[in-house]
């Protein structure tokens, strides 16, 4: 009995991207929780929020995030994004080394700033195989293999920067793992 009736609101998630905040993917309707909150208290909005959207229908979709095409191939994909991709000396090094592409004119680099991170982050998006290069980057510089190290922590840095935009942090991260710089010794004033 219980699981039929936990099955029948399995539709009633977190937000996958706005913080602290129920969402119904049968109607889209989301209820933003303020928190601190208690824990009985968050479970009795939770229990309500289920409740009055049990029955609810399917009228309404979570936009994709953007994929790549399944209906290319690697080889497909990485010529796509040589000629329509947002490029930089950083994702063509990531190229160059793991798929052995000369694609840098001068020399290779890792990604300096959020900017070129994002390009790299853009190609992988495109090209997830080029994961499996990661070893093969880490291995070329100090700097790589550091941001190869914290390339999820990055990543969610820069979703979140994004959609905040609230910039700053990220970059400071970046500096700290390519100099070593102790962050917040970065700036002499703090970034606003
Ligand atoms: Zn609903």
């Amino acid at each position: 009995m219980a699981t039929t009736r936990k099955k029948k609101e399995e539709h009633c998630v977190m937000h996958p991207s706005k913080e602290n905040t129920l969402l119904c993917l049968n109607c889209g309707w989301t209820q933003k929780i303020d928190m601190p909150i208690s824990i009985p208290m968050f479970g009795a909005i939770t229990k309500q929020f289920g409740k009055e959207h049990r029955n609810c229908p399917k009228t309404w979709q979570l936009p994709e995030p953007p994929k790549f095409d399944a209906q290319l191939t690697k080889e497909q994909r990485i010529q796509q994004w040589l000629t329509t991709g947002r490029r930089g000396v950083s994702s063509n090094t990531m190229l160059q080394v793991i798929e052995r592409i000369r694609c840098v004119n001068g020399s290779t680099s890792h990604p300096w700033d959020p900017s070129d991170f994002n390009r790299c982050h853009l190609l992988l998006q495109a090209v997830p195989e080029l994961r499996e290069g990661f070893p093969l980057l880490a291995a070329t510089s100090k700097p790589w293999k550091a941001l190869i190290t914290h390339w999820d922590e990055l990543t969610a840095m820069l979703l979140e920067e994004q959609r905040t935009k609230q910039y700053g942090s990220m970059y400071e991260r970046m500096r700290e793992l390519i100099d070593g710089v102790p962050r917040g010794k970065m700036f002499d004033k703090q970034p606003a």
